[in-house]
């Protein structure tokens, strides 16, 4: 049986502003710009040039950017040429210093590890410099 797959649909929470999908869409349909460095993004999603190819859900090393099969997020007919989804993508903060970081999602940490434990999640809530300076004081002191 063959899957809906009705519109590119997109998870904010699991984006890490990496934007390959927006370099390998071939319409050019996604467009990630800066509202305010380190702060925010807007990430826009144009449907009316989607071709629905599924580069972007094939290459997204998180699954924030997907092809949904959800029948009621079609786009109707009447807006075919307007339709946009528009999502902020915010910067988190550093557990710690409270430096601006990009929040590394569950799902990009369990591709990456055998074990994700809440040591292993809270070290990701770390900026790279918190994270240097823990590493360095559970290997020396
Ligand atoms: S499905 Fe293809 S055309 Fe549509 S946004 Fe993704 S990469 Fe671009
Ligand atoms: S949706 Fe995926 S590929 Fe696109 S910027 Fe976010 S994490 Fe990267």
């Amino acid at each position: 049986m063959n899957t809906y797959k009705g519109k590119v649909d997109f998870h904010k929470d699991e984006c890490v502003l990496c934007q390959t999908c927006a370099f390998v869409c071939p319409a050019g349909a996604i467009n990630i710009s800066c509202i305010k460095p380190q702060e925010s993004y807007d990430f826009i999603i144009w449907h009316n040039t989607c071709t629905l190819c599924g580069n972007c859900a094939y290459f997204c090393p998180t699954g924030a950017i997907y092809l949904s099969n959800d029948l009621a997020q079609a786009t109707p007919q009447s807006e075919k040429y307007t339709a946009i989804t528009a999502n902020m993508v915010e910067y988190g903060a550093c557990t710690q210093c409270h430096a601006p970081l990009i929040n590394v999602p569950q799902s990009m940490l369990q591709k990456g590890f055998k074990n994700v434990t809440e040591e292993l999640t809270s070290l990701f809530s770390l900026c790279p410099q918190c994270r240097r300076d823990h590493t360095f004081a559970k290997r020396v002191l």
